[in-house]
Order: C-alpha cells, then structure tokens, then sequence
C-alpha cells in the first residue's frame, strides 16, 4: 500500500486534513504546508475531480506554492490550500459551504481560507458564518481587500518593467512590444499599465472578445491564442493558464523576457533550466504574481492601508533583482533560486 507520506508530492506538509460530512456531502482536503512564518493562508478550490487522488495532489502542490509566495512576499503569513471534491454538476449547496467553514474553524486558525478557482465572495460570506478564519470578504470600495486581480496587474506590471531594465536596459516601457496570453482581470490591468508607459500591446484570448476588447482600449492588437507563444517581441507575459512554458513552447519562444502573473507557468522544474539556456530572462511566477496575496493578507491581519498595500507590492521588482542577481553569480536558474530562497525563508533550507 501507498504511505501518505511517501507520496510524490508530500513535501512535509505539516497538516493535511481529510474532511468528510455525510449531511452535506462535503468532502474537501485541507493542507497546511508550513505555518513557520504565520498562519497557513491561501484559496480554497472548488473542482470536479476525475479522480480523488487528483485532489489531494492538487492540495499538496497548491499549499506549497503558497508558502513560497508569501514567504518571498515578505508576509507573516505561511501557506495552506484547500480543495473541495465537486460532483459532475458542481453542485454547491450553503450547506456543503457550512461544512466546510466549520472544518476551517476546527483547525483553529492554523489555516485561512479564501477565493480560488470555484469559488467568489459570496461563498466565502457564507463560509465565514462558521469560522474566523477567512479573507477575501466584500469591501467597501477603495478599502484594502477585495478583488486582488488589479493589485496582482499592478505587481506584474512592475516586474516587467524590472525585466525590461535588466535584459534590455530599458527604463520604460515606451516602445517596447508587450505580447500578452490571456485578457482576463491580471491581463487586462497589466495591458493597461503597460501601454500608458507606451508599450505596443499584442494581446491573445481563447475568448477573441475579449482580446478584442482589450485591444481596443489599449490601442493594441488582438492575435489569435496559438500565436502568442511565438509571436517575435520584447516580453512575452503569461496571464491565462500554468504550464504553459514546455520543452517544446520554449524552442519557440522568440522573445528575451518571459514575465507574467499566471500560476505554475513551468510545467517541471527542468523547464526552468531549459528557458535559463535559452538565454531569457524569466519572472518566477509567485514572486511577480504575489499582488493579490498581498492585498488579501493585508486586509485579514488588518496590518495597513491601500498605501500599504501599495509599499508592499513595490519590493516585488527589488526581489526579482536579487534573483537574478544570485543566478547571473551561481549560474543556477532563477526558478531554482527562487525556491531556493523560499525554503530559506520558511526555515527549510
Ligand atoms: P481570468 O479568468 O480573469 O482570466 C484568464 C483569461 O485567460 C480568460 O479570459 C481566459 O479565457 C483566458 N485563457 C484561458 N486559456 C487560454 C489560452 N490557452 N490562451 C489564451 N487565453 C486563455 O483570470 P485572472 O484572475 O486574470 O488570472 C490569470 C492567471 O493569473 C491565472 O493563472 C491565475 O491563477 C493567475 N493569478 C491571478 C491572480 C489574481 O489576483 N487574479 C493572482 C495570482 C495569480
């Protein structure tokens, strides 16, 4: 039989919580990865999962990740994640939140929950009727938290802008081409910064709309989602799906600045080397993407203002600098420095 604790992608988690709840047919996996910097803090997911197995590994991965991202964003924060087992219809009944916000609350604070993938506001004020322990809870407008979607555009925003000083020795972004994957919430305030500083905007969306739209605003071009990838630029900025960057994307790429807010862009760690041989500088994604989380932290510890917020999002490009500064004099990758410096931080080196 297979121990728990040989599988592939336990990582010493410090929790991992099986939830079940017969009366509400929760069932949910709960991760703690490490509380060494604070509490566990990172989204809950709502997903239908193939397989059961598919979920838990999604818990390990994702909690992981957050304890690196708020570890390299300078948060007192560590990193937890949470998965709920959707059935086929995704149903997702107040009871079933209720079930989960009570098992959130039974950990007593050493994870705390918010938005993911499935899951909006209007679930967490349900969730929050049970527990303490959550974030990411309606604000009034212009109070810290809320959507983290601008605060992330507004990070990534400027780690281009400290790419592009670093690879080209640009200190704007004026006439420099932008090519953008995705036209979401982090691709559209990304597309918006960067053309107000000049940047020619190329901008690709499975939805061609909403390229479109974007395109429009900005001034820009709207290209279709399979040429993104290969389109000659001076950054690519990923902001739609992970895994995109592969041993095969990478020969492709033609451009010499790899920066952008989608999560888990490498598909393995070896793709990491493969694009640090290519010669282009990459963005490690938690560290560029950490906008969000910031604002989020910001508002559960309640620790500052939006000029707080705003003063926290500013050191993502020096952390970027050294990064790249400690690869360009060890020679090893920026992902690998990046979690290098990350399992430092959270006491794991
Ligand atoms: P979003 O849903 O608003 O936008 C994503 C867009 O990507 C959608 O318009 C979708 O149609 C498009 N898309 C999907 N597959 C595509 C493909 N193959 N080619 C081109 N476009 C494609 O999501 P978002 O909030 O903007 O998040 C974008 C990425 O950034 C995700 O990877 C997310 O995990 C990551 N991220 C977001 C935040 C945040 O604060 N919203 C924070 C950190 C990381």
């Amino acid at each position: 039989m297979h121990s728990p604790w040989d599988y592939p992608d336990f990582d010493d988690h410090e929790i991992v919580h099986f939830v079940t709840d017969r009366q509400s047919g929760l069932r949910a996996v709960i991760c703690v990865h490490s509380t060494h910097l604070g509490p566990g803090a990172g989204g809950v997911r709502f997903w239908h999962y193939a397989e059961s197995g598919e979920a838990l590994r999604d818990a390990l991965r994702l909690s992981r990740g957050m304890s690196f991202k708020n570890a390299m964003a300078g948060l007192p924060l560590g990193g937890g994640k949470a998965v709920i087992l959707a059935d086929e219809a995704r149903t997702k009944t107040p009871e079933l939140l209720a079930a989960y916000g009570r098992a959130v609350e039974r950990l007593g604070g050493a994870y705390v929950t918010a938005e993911d993938v499935g899951v909006a506001v209007p679930d967490l004020v349900e969730v929050a009727k049970h527990t303490r322990f959550v974030s990411g809870l309606p604000v009034a407008e212009g109070a810290v938290g809320g959507d983290p979607g601008p605060h992330t555009s507004y990070g990534v925003y400027l780690g281009v802008r400290a790419a592009a000083r670093r690879a080209l020795g640009k200190d704007s972004l004026e006439g420099l081409h932008l090519a953008v994957q995705g036209a979401g919430s982090v691709a559209g305030g990304l597309a918006r910064l960067a053309a107000k500083d000049g940047a020619r905007i190329s901008i690709a969306d499975i939805d061609s709309s909403r390229a479109q739209r974007v395109a429009d605003e900005v001034g820009g071009t709207a290209v279709p989602p399979d040429s993104i990838m290969t389109l000659e630029a001076d950054i690519l900025s990923p902001n739609a799906l992970g895994a995109i960057l592969t041993e095969e994307s990478i020969a492709a790429l033609r451009v010499p600045i790899v920066a952008g807010g989608a999560n888990n862009q490498l598909a393995t760690p070896a793709d990491g080397q493969r694009i640090h041989e290519r010669g282009i500088l990459y963005a490690p994604d938690y560290v560029i993407n950490a906008g969000g989380i910031i604002n989020v932290s910001t508002e559960y510890l309640a620790d500052g203002d939006m000029a707080t917020v705003r003063g926290r999002i500013e050191q993502i490009p020096a952390r970027l600098e050294q990064i790249w500064s400690e690869s360009e004099a060890t020679g090893r990758n920026p992902a690998e420095v990046a979690d290098a410096m990350a399992r430092k931080l959270i006491g794991r080196a």
